[in-house]
């Protein structure tokens, strides 16, 4: 963990990760397990939606949810935490959007805004995203309104509460 300093202080992220491949529950919790032994804190998550690939179609459906932490982590190193998570689970690129059995991207950094070669915060398609709305309206629906998100649900089918995935974390010994 880093220390808390004025360069490096205490921030909110919120992340999306998705899975098509393979076990998909498996791997995102997997993944989470990951981030969260590698420097980010548990805050809360969503449950998990079943939702439509977007970009490229003919794929399997995702398995999506949204995880909120706080972590002193910089941006970039956030970064390189969700790809040495999506390394660790084999995550193949062989298509631009294609399937993939993990996908970490980050959404918000606290009410900061990034514009760097290999890191945009806020995301720049999260707004159109039914799959990151959606999850973020029920996790924190004035997320939405202070960004100026809308809200969008089409395509998204919730399959596994929010209580069960931190059941899943805490029998994996992700979360106390
Ligand atoms: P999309 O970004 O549309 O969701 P994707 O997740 O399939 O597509 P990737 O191949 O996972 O795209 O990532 C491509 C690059 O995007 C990464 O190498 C990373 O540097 C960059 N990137 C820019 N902003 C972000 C962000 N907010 N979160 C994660 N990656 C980002
Ligand atoms: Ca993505
Ligand atoms: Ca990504």
């Amino acid at each position: 963990m880093i220390k808390r300093t004025d360069e490096n202080p205490l921030q909110t992220v919120w992340l999306s990760l998705g899975s098509n491949l393979g076990d998909r529950l498996q791997n995102l919790i997997r993944g989470m397990g990951i981030l969260l032994t590698g420097g980010l804190m548990f805050e809360d998550c969503s449950g998990i939606y079943e939702t439509d690939p977007v970009g490229f179609l003919e794929q399997p459906p995702f398995y999506n949810l949204v995880l909120k932490v706080r972590t002193t982590l910089p941006p970039h190193e956030i970064l390189v935490l969700c790809q040495q998570a999506e390394k660790a689970l084999r995550r193949e690129r062989a298509l631009r959007w294609g399937p993939r059995t993990l996908d970490v991207d980050i959404l918000l950094i606290g009410d900061r805004r990034l514009s760097e070669a290999d890191l945009e915060v806020p995301h720049p398609r999260m707004k159109e995203r039914a799959f990151v709305l959606g999850p973020l309206e029920d996790m924190d629906p004035a997320i939405l309104k202070k960004w100026g998100f809308p809200p969008r649900r089409a395509g998204i089918d919730l399959k596994i509460p929010a209580s069960d995935v931190r059941i899943l974390l805490q029998q994996n010994g992700w979360l106390s």
